[in-house]
């Protein structure tokens, strides 16, 4: 099916954004050692652009993958883990790092996951909230943008594994 990209966020907006976001996390650990789980493949590029302007002495860095099972585009309750942490995570402070929080069901379903490791605390940090979609309550302590609707590509989010290398966002328009 033809499709076209509408420009959503620009490169230079999203490292303006980044900038901040670096900022308020930094403040949040400045005294704690932090562990950064990011969720692949979607959250790569996010992850590695937020780790950069982090000004903290200590940061570890690790992934997972998941796999939701759902209709297309949308997930459904039923996620599984196919590439767990490797890091021992017990007493320290996880920050879990997302591309897009839409329905939730992922993320709540990898904190509770998480929480079995006993790590100090675990918070979210999201590069885009779609809290207008939440089927299930999920608490987001960090996020760069919020975007009500549209499928979103580019910055490291896909369709059908396309568009992840474009270096801005944008929408999907469907012809
Ligand atoms: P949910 O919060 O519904 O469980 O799932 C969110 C996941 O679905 C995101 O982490 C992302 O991988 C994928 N997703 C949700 N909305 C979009 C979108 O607009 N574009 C892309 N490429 N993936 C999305
Ligand atoms: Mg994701
Ligand atoms: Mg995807």
């Amino acid at each position: 099916m033809a499709e076209s990209l509408k420009i959503i966020l620009s490169p230079e907006e999203i490292t303006q954004r980044l900038k901040e976001l670096g900022e308020e996390i930094s403040r949040e650990y400045e005294d704690k050692p932090l562990v950064l789980i990011g969720v692949l493949k979607g959250a790569f590029v996010f992850l590695a652009d937020l780790m950069r302007v982090l000004r903290l002495p200590q940061v570890e860095v690790d992934f997972v993958r998941l796999k939701s099972y759902g209709f297309s585009d949308t997930s459904t309750g039923e996620v599984q883990i196919t590439k767990d942490v490797e890091l021992p995570l017990k007493g320290k402070h996880v920050l879990v790092v997302e591309d897009i929080v839409d329905t939730g069901y992922t993320l709540a379903y990898l904190k509770d996951h998480l929480l079995l490791h006993e790590p100090a605390s675990v918070k979210i940090c999201c590069f885009i909230d779609k809290a207008e979609r939440r089927q299930i309550p999920v608490e987001i302590h960090f996020k760069a943008f919020e975007i009500p609707k549209g499928f979103l590509v580019g910055y490291g989010l896909d369709y059908a594994e396309r568009y992840r290398h474009l270096p801005g966002v944008y929408e999907v328009i469907k012809k």
